[in-house]
């Protein structure tokens, strides 16, 4: 039985330059790691408290030296000497130990940080990889899978993460024929490079990246972007649709003012919002559309569904209908979403809920309603891979982990190609959505 023998969490900055967490972890035995937390800018209302210092004077106020002394300080008095069953038993400890419903008290970073490097300690202990560790956590009722996350890879930022030029906050690219990480990899380069001549070539811009590494140049309208993203596979040599296809993340809540959706300089009411999502799933070869609507739009989210998520939809039979701000990784938003129909797929940000267990909890909740799994990083990412580790050992259907440049997304993509190198897993087939 793991027991703590020394726990302690620094400042670090994350890939925007931000204050972040790292936490490190001993046991008795000898067993250490350490885990770094992410950060999002384009949050949910719902998402659990990421503790800032709130001090202007330094890092306006973003400084997490206060998450930081609270491992150190109270949670690590707290659960040294412990026996410690399983990583059940510590996010109970440290949710008790909060005491707040949204993680407020010691903050969901100093939290999240801690329950990671646990893990991780508990699994070089073991003697196992992380991933196999990881899912000993969702089994059962989930099952094993022995695949790897299928990647989808940002191509064009905009909302939040680019200035705000383009309201849709991602067009990514899905290597849907590749049969591996690797064949995945070398078509998305070949794709992004293609993007990089056109924009040059159409938009006279040269190579200026958003937060998570994507193309952002000031696209006149989304549909130009979707169909400068087509012309960008064609010229890569592939077939839309068919070798490569698209997804969205449309982060709406963000453009959402007064009940109308502020879009390309129109405003547009719910239904009128669909529809316009629909003829784009009509249009291009999306597969996935994550936040269509706005995160507390839940009386039109069914319609969104209706409209894309069932056979005769967009891409193959049905695009995924993905919730990330709408759920926040919150089985309680999730369970709803189940009962309303609002969704199909369920976007898994770890740090959304704070620990492993609830976002293991959301992840089950998600897949007995037959929905897909996209786990996600954040836009304030680390060099940390753990993110790798995580969606092969929870049998992620996606991963989203932004473009294929910057070594904070990179790191997660290279530990993909260690994780197949050195398992040979299958890359996990496209899901058929359910009605
Ligand atoms: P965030 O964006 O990490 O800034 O929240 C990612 C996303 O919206 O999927
Ligand atoms: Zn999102």
């Amino acid at each position: 039985m793991p027991v703590i023998q020394y726990l302690t969490a620094s400042e670090i900055l994350d890939s925007r330059g931000r204050p972040t967490l790292r936490a490190t972890c001993r046991l008795e035995g000898g067993a250490s790691a350490s885990a770094s937390v992410p950060s999002g800018a384009s949050t949910g209302s719902a998402e659990a408290l990421e503790l800032r210092d709130g001090d202007p004077q330094r890092y306006r106020g973003l400084g997490c030296r206060r998450a930081a002394a609270n491992v150190s300080g109270p949670i690590a008095d707290d659960l040294r000497g412990r026996d410690i069953a399983a990583q059940h038993d510590l996010d109970r400890l440290l949710i008790e130990l909060d005491g707040t419903p949204n993680k407020s008290r010691l903050g969901a970073n100093a939290l999240l940080a801690v329950s990671l490097a646990f893990a991780r300690a508990h699994a070089a202990d073991a003697g196992v990889p992380f991933y196999q560790h990881l899912s000993g956590l969702i089994a059962p009722p989930c099952p094993a899978r022995r695949t790897l996350p299928r990647m989808t890879i940002n191509l064009f930022s905009g909302g939040k993460h680019a200035g705000a030029q383009l309201a849709v906050q991602d067009i990514l690219v899905v290597p849907i024929a590749a049969r591996t990480i690797d064949e995945g990899l070398a078509a998305t380069f070949a794709v992004y490079q293609a993007a990089a001549e056109l924009i040059l070539r159409k938009y006279n811009m040269r190579v200026l990246r958003a937060d998570e590494g994507g193309l952002a140049p000031a696209f006149p309208s989304t549909e130009t972007a979707l169909s400068d993203a087509v012309e960008a596979i064609e010229a890569a040599g592939f077939q839309p649709g068919r070798d490569v296809a698209l997804a969205v993340d449309v982060a709406s809540t963000h453009f959402y003012r007064e009940g109308h959706y502020h879009l390309d300089g129109q405003a547009l009411a719910a239904a009128a919002m669909i529809e316009r999502i629909a003829a784009w799933t009509r249009d291009y070869p999306i597969i996935s559309v994550e936040d269509g609507l706005a995160e507390e739009d839940w009386a039109h989210w069914p319609a969104l569904r209706a409209a894309i998520g069932g056979r005769g939809g967009g891409g193959l039979g049905g695009a995924l209908v993905l919730g990330d701000d709408l759920l926040c990784t919150n089985p309680a938003r999730i369970r709803r979403a189940i009962e309303s129909n609002a969704a199909n797929a369920l976007l898994l940000k770890v740090n959304q809920v704070g620990t492993l267990t609830e976002a293991a909890d959301a992840c089950r909740l998600a897949r007995s309603a037959g929905w897909a799994v996209t786990v996600s990083a954040r836009s304030g990412e680390t060099e940390d891979d753990w993110l790798a580790d995580l969606a092969v050992g929870w049998g992620g259907d996606q991963i989203k982990v932004g473009s294929i440049t910057q070594s904070e997304r990179l790191a997660k993509y290279n530990r993909l190609l260690a994780i197949e190198a050195e398992t040979h897993w299958p890359v996990a087939d496209w899901p058929t959505p359910s009605d």
